[in-house]
């Protein structure tokens, strides 16, 4: 077993990450604020460089690559965002770099990917076993395998957006934060344990897809078959063994938002803060929204993970929806 990331590790992974990531801005809605009744910061990582959060995870871990890694390369299995923030790093560190990602992911994640430069391999998401496909791809080439959440370097490069918020606001009261894997939660718990030890950490996921629930409040991995959910950034069937640990530990629970809540999200982003954000990055707010009356006076971060949706996908789910 890998040893767990601390928050020095964070606190480094900030350093490595300085310049080329964006230190992205906390905006704040007094209509937020009097729907909730409290003081609502949003740190907007969805003004991330590529789109979301997952640049600082992959932009730390592939910084540490050895000469003889950065020859061969990196190859990365994800539904898409993970994909662009290792192509782009990738790019940006002169590395080649492989993406395996489903036959199903949205077109603008696959375009963005195949833009950055990675060169794409595509496989059917609800038969074949990406994970498989990774480590087969990586042992024939001799790449390094970069997993979307499970790995210290990736926990600890997402844990420094936590990081920026409580640098920027100071202590909180509560902080959401959208879940998939674990990675950017597990992060932001080695963050806030060090710059607001009684703060609330909340985990937020798709209602159809609470394997993280379930392992949380059983205390054992939960795997689930792939959630069909509008989250698809959050279509995760576990929780990684690393993740898992710091959630237990640090994490106060895990909270859920249905498709339509999420939409509902979307909405008011879009229209009250003329934000552009996608149906996974909607996770915190919506279940802060839920619990608003337990947050009434408090000071409450949300962490809003990404933008990365089609704008004909946008636009449809907002009609639809
Ligand atoms: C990957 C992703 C998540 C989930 O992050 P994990 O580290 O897998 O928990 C949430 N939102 C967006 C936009 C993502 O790309």
């Amino acid at each position: 077993m890998q040893p767990l990331p601390t928050y020095d590790d964070v606190a480094a992974a900030a350093g490595r990450i300085a310049g080329h990531a964006h230190k992205t801005p906390v905006l704040t809605s007094r209509t937020a604020d009097a729907e909730l009744g409290a003081t609502v910061y949003f740190k907007c990582e969805n003004l991330q460089r590529m789109g979301a959060f997952k640049f600082r995870g992959a932009f730390n871990a592939l910084s540490k690559f050895s000469a003889e890694q950065r020859r061969a390369g990196v190859v990365a299995f994800s539904s898409g965002n993970h994909a662009q923030a290792i192509a782009l790093s990738a790019r940006l560190l002169g590395i080649p770099a492989t993406i395996v990602m489903p036959h199903d992911a949205p077109a603008a994640k696959v375009a963005a990917t195949r833009g950055y430069g990675g060169q794409v391999v595509v496989y059917d998401r609800y038969k074949e076993d990406r994970e498989q496909i990774g480590r087969d791809l990586a042992a024939r080439h001799g790449l390094t395998l970069i997993p979307p959440y499970d790995h210290a370097d990736i926990i600890a490069g997402q844990g420094t957006a936590a990081k920026e918020l409580f640098e920027e606001v100071g202590e909180l009261d509560a902080l959401f934060v959208c879940l998939g894997g674990g990675g950017l939660l597990s992060g932001s718990a080695l963050a806030t344990r060090a710059f607001a030890p009684r703060c609330k950490l909340y985990g937020v996921e798709p209602e159809a897809g609470n394997d993280g629930q379930q392992s949380f409040r059983s205390g054992a991995i939960v795997h689930i078959d792939t959630p069909k959910t509008i989250a698809d950034g959050a279509q995760t069937q576990h929780l990684g063994a690393l993740t898992f640990q710091i959630i237990r530990r640090d994490v106060d629970d895990i909270l859920t938002a249905t498709d339509a809540e999420l939409v509902e999200g979307m909405r008011f982003m879009a229209t009250r803060m003329k934000l552009i954000v996608e149906p996974t990055g909607c996770l915190g707010f919506a279940a802060a929204r839920r619990v608003a009356p337990s947050l009434a006076g408090q000071r409450v971060g949300v962490l809003i993970s990404g933008g990365n949706v089609d704008l004909t996908r946008f636009c449809e789910l907002l009609v639809g929806g």
